[in-house]
């Protein structure tokens, strides 16, 4: 699977999850479930998926680990129970907000319906993915009707309802058939080079599916190390990671806590590797917008195509420390990976990611990473093709290297 069709087929975590799934079980890793009792073998392969997470990792016997966290989920709307809402004439759908959104985008577009869905048969109740073969549109009010519109244009998302059909039954036929469901309205594009030399890539998602898919792929593709290799691809990251799938909750550490102690370590030996393993955090940063400059920091300028991006923040809204950037700087140095370095202007408020999160319920050294977009959280966001490249090898370059915590000093090969 290349990381279009990733993009187009991944609507939803529960499938960006599973989509990674199938590229691990195509390269041979095993699937583990955490109810059952694991026994890991040194040099293979495994995965773990909760909810719309997934977790994959390259088991090694040295007691360190070198991870890449991602997240699966992007900004959408979530169907609500009894989500058919008919006026007599049209069948709308009522939903919420899943996370912040640049919702004036979702209009007039095409989106489909999906998410995961659960069957009962007889005793037993059963999860699938569901995707929907039609396609839905939130009509906007013509300009006719909102003369303001171009000057102004709130979004009341109450009052702002996807059009389904021209009778109620048709949705009540759409989700019958389960006892219950995580459904949701996505953007349905499909993922395009855009600009004069196909130098830009659009799609929905790629905040942070670019992360997700890039990271996994690396990992297939990396090298048997003496460190076990993880991919960590949580859900939840754009409604505050605090879900029992997300990066604040104990889904990491157990899977650590249980390769360490397939290796047979102590407690004590496990924490001591946890102080020298590094997490890279990715996620995407604001490119600076041509038609606004200003909105970006002075001395930090982020620019499609300037290669990858280290972020930082005063108030740790990023992992990023001197620490943890000389030692990225040192490996991307190595393999020839461009860097550039991302702040928010001081006068502006942080957005934040997974990494600091996942820092409470596991604390290893980190940086926040990722790759330059323009038009973060709307339905379609652009991003350069030359950064994706650069983030493949600043990727292989992070697996690939030797990081020893030496007394004071930390080496890296
Ligand atoms: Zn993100």
């Amino acid at each position: 699977m290349d990381v279009c069709e990733f993009l187009k087929s991944s609507y939803t975590a529960y499938h960006a999850a599973e989509h990674a799934a199938a590229m691990c079980d195509k390269a041979g890793f095993v699937r583990l479930r955490e109810q059952d009792i694991w026994r890991l073998e040194g040099g293979k392969g495994y995965y773990v998926v909760r909810g719309g997470s997934i977790v994959a990792f390259r088991y090694a016997k040295g007691g360190k680990f070198r991870i890449v966290a991602s997240h699966t989920d992007s900004p959408c709307l979530k169907l609500k129970e009894n989500a058919a809402c008919f006026d007599g004439t049209h069948c709308r759908l009522n939903a919420e907000g899943y996370g912040g959104g640049l919702w004036y985008t979702f209009f007039d577009r095409p989106l489909a319906l999906a998410g995961r869905v659960i069957r009962e048969k007889g005793d037993a109740l059963t999860a699938e993915l569901f995707t929907s073969d039609f396609r839905i549109v939130l009509p906007s009010l013509a300009i006719h009707q909102n003369r303001e519109a171009n000057e102004k244009f709130a979004v009341n998302l109450q009052t702002e309802l996807a059009l389904a059909a021209l009778n109620e039954t048709s949705v009540s036929d759409m989700v019958g058939p389960y006892s219950a469901y995580d459904l949701f309205l996505v953007p349905a594009e499909e993922p395009f080079s855009s600009g004069a030399n196909g130098e830009f890539l659009t799609s929905p998602r790629l905040d942070d599916l670019l992360g997700v898919y890039t990271s996994v792929a690396s990992l297939l593709a990396a090298e048997p190390s003496s460190d076990t290799l993880v991919a960590a691809c949580f859900e939840a990251e754009e409604i505050g990671s605090g879900t029992q799938s997300g990066a604040g909750s104990d889904l990491l550490r157990n899977i650590l806590s249980r390769i360490s102690n397939a290796q047979k370590r102590s407690l004590e030996e496990e924490l001591a590797a946890y102080s020298s393993s590094l997490v890279f955090s990715l996620d995407n940063a604001h490119a600076v917008h041509p038609n606004h400059p200003e909105k970006s920091d002075p001395t930090n300028r982020v620019v499609l195509g300037g290669g990858v991006v280290l972020k930082a923040h005063a108030g740790g809204a990023y992992t990023t420390d001197g620490w943890t950037s000389a030692i990225a700087r040192k490996i991307f140095s190595g393999a020839g990976v461009k860097v550039q370095t991302f702040y928010n202007r001081s006068d502006a408020k942080s957005g934040s990611t997974l990494g600091a999160i996942s820092m409470r319920a596991v604390s290893i050294p980190s940086v926040d990473l990722g790759i330059a977009q323009l038009a973060m959280h709307s339905a379609v966001e652009t991003a350069a093709w030359s950064d994706i490249k650069e983030l493949e090898r600043a990727l292989a370059a992070f697996y690939q290297a030797e990081i020893e915590v030496a007394g004071n000093e930390i080496i890296v090969k």
